[in-house]
């Protein structure tokens, strides 16, 4: 079986289409499924090597699938990482980044605006272990540095962040960890590496949420840790192989292939969003638009400095609070309620009574989360019919 040379010079987009396949004897032009658990071999020597760590190949889908390694290789190359490894969901590869390296008595730092059950696993499930933490706003650099102690292992954040598109200060954020001892652990999920490319700044760690942009088409989970061999070696491959939250190979080959049109996709994603974060801005009954590349983001520049595109998320205020927020959301007849991003399809959801309904007024308060706030994933539709949509909902509201 051949593994497809990856030359070094070949670019990002042909890595997106051709990046760590493998072809079977047959040939195949797309990539192969194994849906397969186990790997028969020629004799009792062969496993036995094998599981000594002697000889090459799989034993066990737990331990590793070739499709599964096709993604995880593509991955790695696209987000300029030495390894990478595929977990079933996005959550499964936050916590198992967490549990796999950290112990009784180590510390993490986190920024404040993070997704619901990154900041669940924290706070909570971490704490149990004995692990401790420290909430930062994640934009205020004294305050990362502040939220250091001794036992401080991990930082950790998500840029842009969900929901407000507060961006982070990738470079100077991993200069604080290095200084510290410690990982940066990013969550680039809203950016996709076709936009946001987190170890070209210095993150130790990437992890992902595949069931987003890289699947992108809202079919099924997944996520991927990326990260270098040492982390690999000490920490995430004993973990992963024996706790087993693995992704199936059939997720792993959607997410693979979908890859191949990641690039294409973001852009119009991009496009389509500023379009409509553009829209919206002018309407009347929207007082604020939160959008990476817009001149008024308060992190426009920084923005620019460390993604390629301002992605596929807009967030925005309306005149009001919940009841207005939701006639909005009623209103709308193309663009459909859903909790999920990332989709063709463009979703909206009310953040205070979806994603951030665990946190407290407060809490919520402090991420920038109001009641009026909505979290719009613009999707692949012609931008015009969307600013229709919310033109039309608008105005029927008013009456
Ligand atoms: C969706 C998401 C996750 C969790 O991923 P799942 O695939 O749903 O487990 C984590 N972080 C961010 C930023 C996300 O958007």
């Amino acid at each position: 079986m051949a593994t497809q040379k990856n030359p070094k010079n070949w670019r990002p987009r042909t890595l997106a289409v051709r990046g760590g396949q493998i072809r079977t004897p047959f040939q195949e032009t797309a990539e192969a499924l194994f849906l397969t658990s186990g790997y028969a071999y020629d004799g009792p020597e062969e496993p036995e090597a094998r599981f000594k760590g002697e000889a090459d190949g799989y034993t066990y889908s737990r331990y590793g699938n070739p499709t599964v390694a096709m993604f995880e290789a593509r991955m790695a190359a696209l987000e300029g990482a030495p390894v990478a490894r595929a977990t079933a969901s996005g959550m499964a590869a936050v916590s198992s980044v967490f549990l796999s390296a950290l112990r009784s008595g180590d510390h993490v730092v986190a920024a404040r605006a993070m997704f619901g059950a990154c900041r669940l696993v924290v706070e909570d499930i971490l704490a149990r272990f004995g692990i401790t933490s420290t909430i930062v706003d994640g934009t205020d650099l004294d305050a990362w540095q502040k939220a250091l102690t001794p036992a401080t292992k991990m930082l950790f954040l998500e840029t842009p962040a969900n929901p407000t598109l507060a961006i982070a200060d990738l470079r100077a954020i991993a200069e604080i960890a290095d200084k510290a001892g410690a990982r940066l652990v990013v969550d680039n999920a809203f950016a996709s590496p076709a936009l946001q490319r987190p170890m070209q700044f210095g993150a130790h760690i990437v992890v992902h949420s595949s069931t987003k942009y890289i699947d992108g088409q809202g079919r099924a989970m997944g996520g991927v840790i990326l990260c270098r061999e040492d982390f690999l070696a000490e920490h995430l491959q004993t973990f992963l192989r024996n706790t087993g939250p693995i992704i199936s190979p059939f997720n792993a080959w959607l997410h693979l292939k979908s890859l191949e049109t990641l690039d294409l996709r973001m852009r119009a994603h991009c496009e389509n969003a500023r379009a409509v974060a553009d829209f919206l801005a002018e309407q009347k009954g929207v007082h604020r638009v939160l959008y990476p590349f817009r001149d008024d983001h308060p992190q426009v520049t920084l923005a620019k400095a460390q993604m390629d595109g301002g992605g596929g998320v807009v967030a925005f205020e309306i005149d009001g609070g919940k009841a207005e927020a939701f006639a909005l959301e009623r209103a709308l007849k193309l663009i459909d309620i859903s909790n999920n991003l990332g989709d063709a399809k463009s979703l909206i959801t009310h953040p205070a009574t979806t994603t951030h309904c665990k946190l407290t007024p407060e809490a919520r308060a402090a991420v920038g989360v109001s009641d009026g706030m909505l979290r719009l994933a613009v999707g692949l539709e012609d931008p015009a019919d969307l600013c229709d949509d919310l033109a039309e909902a608008l105005r029927s509201m008013r009456k």
